[in-house]
C-alpha cells in the first residue's frame, strides 16, 4: 500500500469509526484505531472542513479543565431519495446516511404510461424535498424502483408485464427529475434495504411476498445479479406442474399461488382486513391462509436447499407474518430433508411499507459511503 492509500485508508477508518460510535474524542479515536494523534487531528480537520463531521464541545468539565472536544457524525450532510412506482401508488422517501427515514410519502395514483404521469414522478420528488426544507444540493440522487427485469447496461426495463413499462428507460422515468437517477428492480431494492440495514446478517435470500412474487439474492451485503439481468426470480419457479396460468405465459408458477391477492381478494382487496378477520377466527379465511402457507413453505424449502442461507420474509405478507411464524416454521420443517429447524434461518422482515423506496435510495447512500 503506498502512502496515498494509507492516508486515504486512515481517513475512511476515522470517518466510519465516528459513524459507528456517533461521537468520540480525538484521544479515544487515536487509541481505538491505533493511530497517532497528529494523523487523527489532520483527518478530523479535513472531515470537519467538508462538513462531514462536527466538532462540538462536550458538557463542562467538573474539574474546570479544558473541555474535551467530541467529534460527532452528521448523518444528514447528504440524503438520498427513493421512488417506488406500483400499479396504484407512487411512494417517495428521503433517507439519511444511516438509512433512517427522514420522510415517507405514500400517494394513491394509478400508473399510466403517459407524459403526465412522468411529470407527476418529478413533482413527487420535488414535493418531498421541499416539504422537509432540504437543500437540493445535498441530494445524492433518486433511486427509482420498478417491477420488471432491468438491463443495467441499457438502463431499461426489458421485461415488464406487471405494470406496462416494458421498453421504458431510466431516462424516460427521469424525464422530470432533476437529480441523478438509477433504475432498480423493486425486489432487489427491498432486499438491499433489509441486508444493508442489518447488523447481524450479510448473506440472505429476500422473498418479496406482495401482489407479485419476487426475490433477491443478497451476498456480502450486496445484491447478486447473475450475469447482469436478473437472479432470484422465484415468482416464476414452477410450484405446480401444469397448474394455474401465470401472466408470464407459463403454468403453475409460484406467482400464481403465493401472491398476496390470493388473500386480499377474499376481503375486497383489503389485505389488512384479511388479517383482522383471520385473527378473529374466521374459519374460511383460516383455510385460505393455511393453504397459502403450504405453497409458501414449498418455496422456502426450495430456496433453502439452493442457497443454504437466511431467508427474509418480506413484501406485503412480511408485514403480518410475525404472528404466524410458528405455523410456517412447522410447515417448512416437514419439508426439509436434513431435519433442519427453520427457526434458525427464517426471519420476518424488519422494514415495512417504505422498504422498496428506501432500498432504492440506499443505493446512493452506499455509493457515497464507498467514495469516502
Ligand atoms: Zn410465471
Amino acid at each position: 500500500m503506498d502512502i496515498v492509500d494509507v492516508k486515504h485508508n486512515n481517513r475512511r477508518k476515522i470517518y466510519f469509526y465516528i459513524r459507528e460510535q456517533k461521537n468520540a474524542t480525538k484521544q479515544k479515536i487515536a487509541y481505538d484505531l491505533n493511530l497517532s494523534l497528529p494523523t487523527v487531528t489532520q483527518n478530523l480537520e479535513y472531515l470537519v472542513e467538508r462538513g462531514m463531521i462536527s466538532d462540538e464541545i462536550k458538557e463542562q468539565n467538573r474539574g474546570g479543565g479544558r473541555n474535551p472536544v467530541a467529534y460527532s457524525y452528521i448523518s444528514d450532510v447528504k440524503v438520498a431519495v427513493g421512488l417506488e412506482i406500483t400499479h396504484h401508488h407512487i411512494k417517495t422517501v428521503i433517507v439519511d446516511l444511516y438509512g433512517n427515514v427522514v420522510k415517507y410519502v405514500h400517494k394513491r395514483q394509478l400508473y399510466e404510461r403517459t407524459d403526465a404521469y412522468l411529470k407527476l414522478l418529478g413533482d413527487s420528488v420535488d414535493a418531498i424535498i421541499e416539504s422537509v426544507g432540504i437543500d437540493p444540493d445535498i441530494v445524492l440522487g433518486v433511486g427509482i424502483a420498478v417491477s420488471g427485469l432491468i438491463d443495467q447496461d441499457k438502463g431499461m426495463v426489458v421485461y415488464g408485464r406487471i405494470i406496462d413499462n416494458e421498453g421504458m428507460s431510466k431516462d424516460d422515468f427521469s424525464k422530470y427529475i432533476k437529480y441523478p437517477t438509477k433504475l432498480i428492480h423493486d425486489s432487489n431494492a427491498a432486499g438491499f434495504c433489509e441486508i444493508w440495514m442489518s447488523t447481524e446478517h450479510k448473506n440472505a435470500y429476500y422473498i418479496n411476498l406482495s401482489n407479485n412474487i419476487g426475490g433477491s439474492v443478497l451476498i456480502n451485503n450486496e445484491v447478486y445479479l447473475g450475469d447482469g439481468l436478473y437472479s432470484g426470480e422465484i415468482g416464476h419457479l414452477n410450484l405446480v406442474p401444469d397448474g394455474g396460468e401465470c401472466y408470464c405465459g407459463q403454468k403453475g408458477c409460484a406467482e400464481v399461488y403465493c401472491n398476496a391477492e390470493q388473500l386480499s381478494d377474499r376481503t375486497d382487496g383489503d389485505l389488512g382486513l384479511f388479517f383482522i378477520h383471520l385473527k378473529q377466527g374466521d374459519k374460511e379465511l383460516n383455510e385460505v391462509w393455511d393453504n397459502y402457507l403450504d405453497y409458501v413453505a414449498v418455496l422456502i424449502n426450495d430456496i433453502r436447499m439452493m442457497f443454504g442461507c437466511k431467508i427474509i420474509l418480506g413484501g406485503y405478507i412480511g408485514i403480518y407474518i410475525k404472528d404466524y411464524m410458528s405455523i410456517l416454521i412447522e410447515k417448512v420443517n416437514k419439508k426439509n430433508s436434513f431435519y433442519e429447524d427453520a427457526s434458525n434461518y427464517l426471519i420476518p422482515c424488519n422494514h415495512n411499507v417504505e422498504v422498496v423506496a428506501s432500498g432504492a435510495a440506499l443505493y446512493y447512500v452506499k455509493d457515497f459511503l464507498d467514495s469516502i
